[in-house]
């Protein structure tokens, strides 16, 4: 039998959520105010949506999760992800250019926080 589509849980939303306050001040985002929620954004994990202006944001994870997908969900490397797309914003740089950084970037802290925290057991 194949594997069931899955909810997101609010378990997973409160790691996200946690993850980026944690990150907030390593980036200097502290002037920003950011509230979370799942949301249907399609194929993609996360997603960020911002006032640059007014330093306000809404950062999304997805609600579902398919069984394809599970094994490359990363709710810590979702969060770096969206922050930097924050800390870019400031930025003038193209859409395109700024996914590829974003996506290489949180990819190495990811797995440098997770060989870090590998590391400390
Ligand atoms: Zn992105």
């Amino acid at each position: 039998m194949p594997k069931k589509t899955r909810k997101t849980t609010q378990k997973e939303l409160a790691r996200y959520q946690a993850h980026c306050e944690e990150w907030l001040p390593v980036f200097g985002l502290t002037d920003w105010r950011i509230d979370y929620d799942t949301s249907d954004i399609g194929s993609n994990f996360g997603r960020a949506c911002f006032d640059r202006e007014n330093r306000i944001a809404s950062f999304f994870l997805t609600d579902t999760v398919i069984p394809e997908a599970e094994i490359s969900f990363d709710v810590e490397e979702t969060a770096i992800h969206e922050l930097l797309h924050l800390s870019f914003s400031d930025l003038n740089i193209s859409d395109r250019d700024c996914e590829t950084l974003v996506r290489r970037i949180a990819y190495a802290l990811a797995y440098a926080e997770k060989k870090g925290k590998a590391g400390e057991e």
